[in-house]
């Protein structure tokens, strides 16, 4: 069946989509409620009861899930399914210690693939190419997925994480990459790699990119596109479960298609948590309608979005959406990866053995190269007379923090008098 649905579900009848949709939510809606005690509870707590949902609108009466939910109920709190039934387990970095946990049964592993494969094969990835996935460890499910689906388009793969940069430029030309998937960060600092060291694009076999994790503006694909004489797709996806395609562009590049056919889009104010009237900014929400194994119902993502409400030229009936910069949580995107403050203090306490009382935060974005700094102040607590132990805590620190949130972390230590007000965490980008 899902074979078909990858051609069909792009092109189906507006109103038999929507039809379908009701009846996936419903079904979605009473197995989270019947099999996840999260939702039972929470549905209570609101007294909101599946039966209610009669129509899409009224999906509006449902809880919200975010993003903190899913740490709270590690590891396997939100599945649906009895653990005989999973058969792939995966972790992302999550709000505080604990990482996200997601499960997939045999048939979301099925779902997912193709929903990478309809995106990649959108971008006009076939079997004479060669894909290079070039993503940060904390999206190690995306490069997963792409690779799945790659492979079963009969695409060569070069699944690559914690490369360096000069690795991954030496790759690139060798091999003959002719698709690149990665950040638009990343893909920004090869290119200045590559066009610093002399490199003609037209001897490159480089003709795609593939870019992910954050929102494309118009700038960068302008800059990407003149500078290496190349088409850029963007993708949408959440970095907490595969499915780096659950948005996507088509050949038109003029929004991304949301995959409504897996799942169930809402656009709110995030404020008030009520729709935004169509075509107007808001917070994309996302419910699964396909998802056996780890339902999300009313995920709050936290990413901006607008709906475009014209039909594409392109002929496929998936609605697209704009993806506009800047967060609607308190996270920052590094390189795909999101980032909570929580998170960096809860490591740091751990390696630490105390609460740091004077640190700073803030995601670097060089022209050849991009993370997250760290400062930490020395104040009576984390001081100590010998170097060497101070060395020895700040090189813990960021192996630490590299470690745990995905990507690449410096710390460094700094005089408390330098650090400004103890409350304010993160540093304005222009520091
Ligand atoms: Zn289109």
């Amino acid at each position: 069946m899902l074979e078909t649905d990858v051609k069909t579900g792009q092109y189906m009848d507006p109103a038999q989509r929507l039809q379908r949709q009701l009846e996936l939510l419903q079904a979605t809606i009473n197995r989270a409620h019947g099999t996840v005690p999260f939702y039972k509870n929470r549905f209570m707590e609101n007294r909101a009861e599946p039966s209610s949902v009669e129509s899409l609108d009224s999906i509006g009466r449902l809880p919200f899930t975010y993003r903190k939910d899913l740490a709270e109920h590690y590891p396997y709190g939100l599945f649906a399914v009895p653990l005989r039934d999973i058969v792939r387990i995966h972790t992302a970095p999550g709000l505080g210690v604990h990482p996200v946990v997601s499960g997939y049964t045999r048939q979301d592993l099925v779902i997912w693939r193709e929903i990478a494969t309809r995106a990649l094969s959108t971008a006009g990835l076939g079997a004479s190419d060669i894909l290079q996935i070039c993503l940060d460890p904390g999206l190690a499910n995306w490069g997963r997925d792409y690779k799945d689906a790659a492979e079963a388009l009969g695409a060569s793969v070069i699944p690559l994480t914690s490369l360096s940069m000069e690795k991954q430029r030496m790759i690139l030309a060798d091999y003959k990459t002719s698709v690149l998937s990665t950040t638009p960060t990343f893909a920004v600092q090869l290119m200045n790699t590559l066009l610093a060291s002399g490199v003609n694009p037209n001897e490159l076999a480089l003709r795609t990119l593939v870019l992910a994790g954050e929102p494309l503006t118009p700038e960068t694909r302008q800059a990407l596109e003149e500078g290496l004489h190349l088409t850029a797709w963007s993708h949408y996806g959440l970095s907490e479960v595969p499915g780096p395609g659950l948005a996507f562009e088509c050949e038109e590049h003029h929004g991304l298609h949301l995959s409504e056919d897996h799942f169930l889009a809402e656009i709110v104010d995030p404020a008030s948590g009520t729709p935004v009237p169509e075509g107007e900014e808001g917070e994309l929400t996302l419910t699964t309608l396909t998802t056996r194994a780890f339902p999300l119902i009313r995920f709050r993502t936290g990413d901006r979005m607008r709906l475009i409400p014209e039909p594409c030229p392109c002929g496929r009936t998936l609605r697209r959406v704009q993806w506009l910069p800047g967060r609607l949580d308190d996270t920052v995107l590094i390189r795909g990866v999101k980032v909570h403050q929580d998170q960096i203090l809860s490591h740091m306490s751990r390696v630490l053995s105390l609460v740091p009382r004077h640190f700073r935060f803030r995601p670097v974005r060089g022209e050849t190269a991009s993370g997250l700094e760290v400062w930490l102040g020395v104040d009576n607590d984390v001081f100590s007379d010998e170097v060497k132990i101070l060395e020895g805590r700040v090189q813990a620190v960021s192996a630490a923090l590299s470690q745990e949130l995905g990507v690449p972390v410096s710390v460094r230590l700094k005089e408390t008098t330098q650090m400004g007000p103890e409350n304010q965490k993160w540093m304005p980008e222009a520091l």
